[in-house]
């Protein structure tokens, strides 16, 4: 069977594999520094496989210019990569959001099966979705209509997100900005989420009332979501959410209830887990960009 190549980039991690079908074959993965270009990576592995698998499909973290094939990496920076102009020469390269990704992974394959209306939502450095409503995955003018993390949650707020603007959800509770946001509220100096939910299992004070806060607004911004796509299952996923999945979905489900206007849908988490992402770039490829 012939095979593909899949790309993810992520905010920190980078992986590539081959597929053939479902198979997935030739995996690896990196976490990179802020101060790399994945590209460098990319195109190391691309020259490996190239010759046998093809096409090409790259899901990476946005925001994205679809036109151009090009994406500007927040958290790389802001560094802007064309990634159909650095591989030219590799073969047909097509390239979308990696939540797209996962959410074409788990339609094809896990959560979003039996359903025309879905959100996949990511908590990791960043908070994302990907959205299909009425069997549509929606795109917008740039490729970016499901821009959640970027939610205005407090207009009147001056905490700066990675994109440069202020009050938006993942500015409070997306993992890299999370530091930042527990020493606003608390005064204390952490360098990780993972620091935080450490001090919240171990029941310091402090941290229990800034997860509590931060489920808070995570309900606030979920509930806009379900307000403004009414999805009938969101799949929950990305390396914060995974790390800390009972927190996230006690606190989600009994919480969301109070700003919510919509049927609540269903929450679950992404079957393929942190694959999601990689199978969906497969998929892409497989499709040669045709999304449905
Ligand atoms: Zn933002």
């Amino acid at each position: 069977m012939k095979c593909v190549i899949a790309v993810d980039v992520g905010a920190s991690n980078l992986r590539l594999a081959t597929f053939s079908g479902r198979k997935m074959k030739n995996r690896i993965s990196f976490k990179l520094q802020s101060s790399v270009n994945p590209i460098d990576y990319i195109e190391e592995y691309i020259k490996k496989f190239s010759k046998t698998c093809s096409p090409i499909g790259i899901a990476s973290a946005g925001p994205i210019d679809i036109k151009k094939g090009s994406v500007k990496l927040i958290n790389y920076n802001n560094l802007t990569i064309n990634y159909v102009e650095s591989l030219k020469g590799y073969g047909d390269v097509y390239i979308t959001n990696d939540c797209i990704a996962g959410l074409l992974a788990e339609k094809r394959f896990g959560e979003a099966k039996k359903t025309k209306n879905a959100v996949y939502l990511t908590f990791s450095s960043g908070i994302g979705a990907g959205v299909m409503v009425d069997g549509h995955i929606l795109i917008g003018k740039d490729g970016n209509a499901h821009e959640i993390g970027h939610l205005v949650l407090n207009y009147e707020d001056d905490t700066v997100c990675g994109c440069g603007k202020n009050g938006h959800w993942e500015a409070y509770c997306g993992g890299k900005s999370m530091p930042k946001f527990f020493y606003k509220v608390t005064g204390k100096k952490v360098i990780s989420p993972e620091e935080i939910f450490k001090m919240y299992y171990e029941g310091q004070s402090e941290a229990v009332e800034f997860i509590e806060k931060c489920m808070k607004i995570n309900a606030a911004g979920l509930a806009s979501l379900i307000d403004a796509y009414d999805p009938e299952v969101i799949i929950l996923s990305g390396s914060v959410y995974l790390n800390n999945e009972d927190v996230f979905m006690k606190k989600l489900q009994e919480l969301t209830k109070n700003y919510v206007m919509n049927r609540m849908p269903e929450l679950t988490t992404a079957r393929l887990r942190e694959d999601s992402v990689i199978f969906g770039a497969g998929i892409l490829a497989t499709l040669k960009g045709k999304l449905p």
